[in-house]
């Protein structure tokens, strides 16, 4: 496993991590999440993905005990939640970015996880409702109070973002260092062009999500609907009504094809794609059995890089190639 800086902070992360959204407390058993969790770390994977809505807390719950049984160095690895959609509460001040929910969301977390402190929070989304200075400050106030070492947004604005620098530059305090946004072979504009300036004036890093597109980057949605995948859950319907379609079908049957000239599976196409942009600190992987796992985190070996002439061919069934604007 090779580590990469996250952004312009010191910190370093594998270059391939792990989460547990959809997963842990919800779609498989614990034991199956201790296994995956178990096997990422011995792989070199050196940070774990969390958020406080994640099965409405369970899943912090969950990765708590499993981190508490394994009892890996604390140094060893970064730990992240994230706050914004509360965890489950919907009075008021239990969602959001206000002080108060901030501060609730960090001790919640930090009991359900049974650490001292987690080493990244994000603010899961913005809120237009709440003064960014109030965020900062609150974020701001839990890194000097030990609570968190880093803080960053994910799913907001590249101008959201630099608003949140320019209040903590005002103030002195300290600002957002990465973000978190879906990146995958079908979804690309916010890191590959709306981003694309903020890596170099504000060092951002990015810890994306969803490489294969919930598991729509891979064969098992080409033939007949398979039984117990994610896109097939109720609860997650609106997903399969917007990833299976036959456009993306067809994208995904010629992707699979490029994927077997390469020896390699179309996951592993996927995530390689996703690594190989060096704005990506990280690349979050998720999993709902080790077999995945296995495969996923083996990418960097059997596909160290992808020939530009491939590259070339997945644009071509691609289609979506951003268009920069010029500066
Ligand atoms: P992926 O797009 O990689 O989807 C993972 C799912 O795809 C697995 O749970 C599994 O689902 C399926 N899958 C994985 N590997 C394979 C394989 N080799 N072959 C076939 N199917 C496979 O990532 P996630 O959507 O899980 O995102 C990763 C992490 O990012 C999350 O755990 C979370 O930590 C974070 N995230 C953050 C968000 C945010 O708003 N900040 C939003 C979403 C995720 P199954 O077997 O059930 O089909």
């Amino acid at each position: 496993m090779e580590y990469r800086y996250l952004g312009k902070s010191g910190l370093q992360v594998s270059e391939l991590s792990f989460g547990s959204w959809i997963t842990f407390g919800n779609q498989i058993e614990d034991n199956t999440s201790e296994e995956l969790m178990a096997y990422a770390y011995d792989h070199g994977v050196n940070f774990f993905d969390n958020a406080e809505i994640y099965a409405n807390g369970q899943s912090e719950i969950v990765m708590g005990k499993i981190l508490k049984k394994m009892n890996w160095d604390r140094t060893s690895y970064v730990l992240s939640s994230k706050v914004y959609f509360g965890d489950g509460g919907k009075l008021p001040n239990q969602t959001g970015l206000s002080r108060k929910h901030i501060m609730e969301a960090c001790h919640a977390a930090l009991r359900r996880l049974q650490v001292d402190y987690l080493d990244l929070f994000f603010c899961h989304r913005p809120d237009k409702k709440t003064p960014m200075a109030e965020t900062v400050w609150a974020m701001n106030h839990l890194i000097q109070q030990g609570k968190i070492l880093y803080w960053g947004t994910s799913e907001w604005s590249a101008l959201e973002i630099m608003e949140a620098h320019m209040v903590a530059e005002k103030l002195n305090l300290i600002g957002p260092v990465m973000e978190q946004p879906q990146y995958n072979m079908l979804h690309r504009d916010k890191v590959e062009v709306e981003y694309s300036k903020l890596y170099t004036t504000v060092g951002l890093g990015t810890t994306i999500w969803s490489p294969l597109a919930s598991g729509l980057l891979s064969p098992k949605y080409i033939g007949q609907f398979p039984a117990g995948t994610r896109l097939g859950r109720e609860e997650l319907s609106w997903l399969k009504e917007r990833s299976v379609t036959e456009e993306k079908l067809e994208i995904v049957r010629s992707l699979n094809a490029i994927a077997l000239e390469l020896n390699v599976s179309l996951p592993q196409l996927g995530i390689k794609w996703c690594q190989q942009n060096q704005h990506v600190s990280t690349v979050i992987l998720g999993a709902s059995k080790l077999s995945q796992l296995e495969e996923n985190l083996n990418t960097l070996e059997v596909l160290p890089s992808i020939p530009d002439e491939i590259n070339e061919r997945i644009e071509a069934v691609l289609q979506n190639k951003p268009k920069h604007p010029a500066w």
